[in-house]
């Protein structure tokens, strides 16, 4: 049956997330321990001090006989936190960066945008763009397989920046946020500060479906290279190390937007269907899409995860955020299934089939108007 964490709205369902004895998500002690507020043994509060020190080692040593041109490659999204991580490594660190952009299929105008702040940063900056009409068929085995039409671009992120490192020579990749950390996953990764093959595998959102798994008498391997992850000779032999940087660093989101603001960074006009913050996704334009198909499997959408982090920031009460999420979560704009659905080359009533498939008939129901309602109210 589902449960709810007793602090925060996510359910039991959600994947690798791990309750305590109390009822509370890890998702909701790492914030403790982030913050300096956990009072229990198993969980230690972070010293960022220490974890300060930590990076400055790791980087003497990685930079030590250095022979690239570049220190670290960081890759780059557009989005608030990337932004902040280039100016960071560049202004903070010190280091000679290379930016990196795996091209998103569905970049909005203000994705756009927010990619040029970089030149007021002042980095050099590839976009990679593969090739759209694998691209699109990708897209759509993600979304019938998993459920997940972003199973492409989760496998770029994660991808297309060491097999950039690896021809360069570059020695470390600055990856930001540790997803296991800040949203909840298994002890052993929640406290990993290296992003390795295992990792993702595992957690980067592939959900068990390989790269190679994709070809097809459509696609071939080949035109998969930047989607391969290197081997393991290439790896030991180039030395290069993918870290989280926010295994090192306080992960605030809300003083990342404040900051790139000031370079020219925007929000979106309104938040997305099914999203409650101006700041999140910006670069997605199907984001409702994905996120309806993620609210049919495990009963959350975005806007819990957005509401979330005001609950653990003590910025909002839990039940002011569970009316909220009940209104916005799993909304759907529907002249994105237009456009998606043409997109695809599907009709609209393919697309919405292939959305209701991933439905979890332990979570709902249909109601008498046909529509998806849940068994149990969310509490
Ligand atoms: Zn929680």
């Amino acid at each position: 049956m589902i449960k709810y964490c007793k602090k925060c709205l996510f359910p039991n369902t959600k994947p690798d997330l791990f309750f305590d004895k109390n009822g509370i998500c890890d998702s909701c002690n790492s914030a403790n321990i982030k913050h300096g507020l956990a009072d229990n043994e198993t969980d230690k509060n972070i010293n960022w001090e220490t974890r300060k020190k930590e990076l400055s080692n790791f980087i003497n040593k990685k930079l030590d006989n250095n022979k690239s041109d570049y220190d670290c490659v960081v890759p780059v999204s557009g989005g608030k936190d990337s932004t902040w991580q280039v100016y960071v490594a560049k202004n903070i660190l010190n280091l000679k960066v290379l930016a990196v952009t795996f091209d998103q299929f569905d970049q909005t105008k203000t994705g756009i945008h927010n990619l040029k702040i970089l030149q007021e940063i002042g980095v050099d900056h590839f976009h990679i763009t593969i090739n759209p009409l694998v691209i699109k068929k990708l897209v759509k085995k993600g979304l019938e397989i998993i459920g997940d039409p972003y199973w492409v671009n989760h496998v770029g992120m994660f991808t297309v920046p060491i097999n950039i490192a690896s021809k360069f020579s570059v020695p470390i990749i600055l990856y930001g946020e540790n997803p296991q950390f800040e949203y909840g996953g298994p002890a052993e990764s929640r406290s990993k500060m290296i992003m390795d093959r295992r990792w993702r595998q595992e957690f980067s959102g592939m959900r068990g479906l390989r790269e190679e798994d994709m070809v097809d008498e459509e696609i071939e391997l080949s035109d998969l290279t930047l989607l391969k992850y290197p081997d393991d000779t290439i790896l030991k032999k180039s030395n290069i190390s993918s870290v989280f940087l926010g295994y090192f660093m306080k992960w605030d989101p809300i003083k990342h937007t404040t900051f790139v603001k000031k370079l020219g960074w925007k929000s979106l006009e309104m938040p997305p269907a099914g999203s409650w913050s101006h700041d999140e996704n910006c670069d997605m334009e199907f984001i409702d899409i994905r996120e309806r198909i993620k609210f049919l499997k495990y009963g959350y959408g975005r806007a819990t995860d957005q509401l979330n982090i005001a609950i653990r920031m003590n910025e909002m009460s839990r039940a002011q955020a569970l009316s909220i999420v009940k209104k916005i979560d799993g909304k759907i704009d529907k002249k994105n299934i237009e456009k998606f659905s043409k997109f695809l080359g599907l009709s609209k009533e393919e697309l919405v089939s292939i959305i209701n498939s991933f439905v979890n008939y332990s979570i709902f129901k249909k109601n008498e108007h046909n529509e998806f309602v849940e068994i149990i109210e969310r509490y």
